[in-house]
């Protein structure tokens, strides 16, 4: 099954190559960058200065029906849902959509100090982690696993960068279903 990223207000594009290869090389799946036209603005609320993550995957579903595989949405902009003050990505359990912001991690978001190893090395965890979401995942108990929770940055990078034995197995046997 194809996975299709979709970069919306999203500029690193040294970022999005490596993200497609690893991504590629950890699911052993086809990787297609598509482009979705999503105007932002729409989501925006100037309350929170952030944009309102579920309405922005609720547009891109009227948009991408001729995708036959996972659509991720990845952005800059920093992303909410109302009972939260932020969140680094949302998906639909089971489904065909999630959204990923970099925003919160790049490092010099806390220390001001730039790392680009850091930052490829947290998207692809939180890349998988949402993925593994649409491949009908909750979140694993397991600090090991990239499918444990993360409700900060310490969280996203104590917790391992693949899927624990458990986890892989119910994304392959997802995977073998198409
Ligand atoms: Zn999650
Ligand atoms: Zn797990």
């Amino acid at each position: 099954m194809d996975i299709f990223i979709a970069p919306i207000n999203f500029y690193n594009n040294l970022l999005l190559q490596n993200l497609v290869k690893e991504l590629s090389k950890r699911l052993s799946s086809r990787i297609d960058v598509i482009d979705l036209k999503i105007n932002l603005d729409d989501f925006y609320s100037i309350d929170r200065g952030q944009y309102f993550s579920t309405q922005i995957i609720a547009e891109a579903i009227t948009l991408s029906d001729v995708f036959a595989g996972k659509v991720i949405l990845l952005t800059d902009v920093d992303l909410f849902v109302p009972a939260l003050t932020f969140i680094f990505g949302e998906a639909q359990l089971n489904g065909k959509h999630s959204i990923l912001s970099v925003c919160r991690l790049h490092e010099e978001f806390y220390s001001g100090i730039s790392n680009d190893n850091l930052l490829l090395e947290r998207t692809i965890k939180e890349a998988l982690h949402e993925l593994g979401h649409c491949y009908g995942l909750r979140h694993c108990i397991d600090w090991g696993c990239v499918m444990h929770a993360s409700h900060g940055i310490e969280e996203v990078d104590i917790k391992g960068n693949t899927f624990c034995r458990k986890c892989i197995s119910k994304v392959e046997g997802y995977k073998g279903q198409f």
